[in-house]
């Protein structure tokens, strides 16, 4: 069976407001994730923080501090979804990179198999646990960790580019690309950290515009849209 792992980030809960959550989006990505699982698909998600707190946006404090309230965030956004899946009749359950009594509990490989294949949804908040890292990465290793088939990225771009297409109209677009190609030209598509974590371990990502119509859906089952970076 299928199991893939879907990075959603706190951008795209917020969509056009300046923070929090747009209940309009959440429900579309929400009826997207209820038609997939019709398919015989295994979910984890991975949920970001950025329409809360970014810790590169509290510059006036600590770093280490500040990613600390941006891994908080991922675990308010991975509660509100968690709930919301739950309205919709979608059963899941929540694990975080580190434990909140009654709240989050701690991320268990052997538990979180369980659970999808007793066709639940995963949901992974706290991202890798660690300041200096982001989501990106955090959804990379827990894919590694879990054995997923792919790791499906959710992006404000449609694709990755060989330079920015806002800028470049020339600029190239790939239907698939390697790591070490992104690695050697520094595309800023995915952080290096991930890149090279997929590369050592032979996990493909897939980019793909997230406000595309149905564009989540088709991921998940596995249509070839957007790029996808292998070894
Ligand atoms: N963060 C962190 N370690 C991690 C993942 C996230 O310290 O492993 C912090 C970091 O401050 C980041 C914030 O949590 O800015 C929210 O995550 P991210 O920016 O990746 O969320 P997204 O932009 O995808 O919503």
């Amino acid at each position: 069976m299928r199991r893939v792992i879907l990075k959603i980030s706190g951008e795209s809960l917020k969509s056009n407001k300046p923070y929090g959550f747009d209940d309009n989006t959440i429900n579309l990505i929400i009826n997207q994730i209820k038609e997939a699982i019709k398919f015989d698909i295994q979910l984890v998600l991975l949920v970001g923080g950025g329409n809360i707190f970014r810790g590169k946006d509290l510059a006036s404090i600590d770093k280490y501090k500040a990613d600390e309230i941006g891994m908080l965030s991922t675990v308010i956004n991975g509660l509100y979804f968690s709930e919301m899946l739950k309205n919709n009749k979608i059963d899941n359950k929540i694990y975080g990179s580190f434990e909140i009594t009654d709240i989050v509990k701690l991320f268990n490989k052997n538990e979180i198999i369980n659970d999808l294949e007793n066709n639940k949804i995963v949901i992974l908040v706290g991202g890798t646990g660690h300041p200096y890292f982001t989501t990106d990465t955090g959804v990379v290793l827990r894919g590694i960790e879990l054995n997923c088939d792919e790791v499906i990225l959710a992006k404000s771009i449609d694709a990755v580019y060989d330079s920015d297409p806002a800028i470049n109209k020339n600029a190239k677009k790939y239907d698939t690309i390697t790591f070490d190609e992104i690695l050697e030209k520094k595309l800023g598509v995915i952080d290096l950290t991930s890149a090279v974590l997929c590369s050592e371990n032979n996990m493909p990502i897939r980019i793909f515009l997230s406000t595309g119509e149905n564009n989540i859906l088709k991921v998940i089952k596995g249509e070839n849209i957007g790029t996808l970076i292998t070894v």
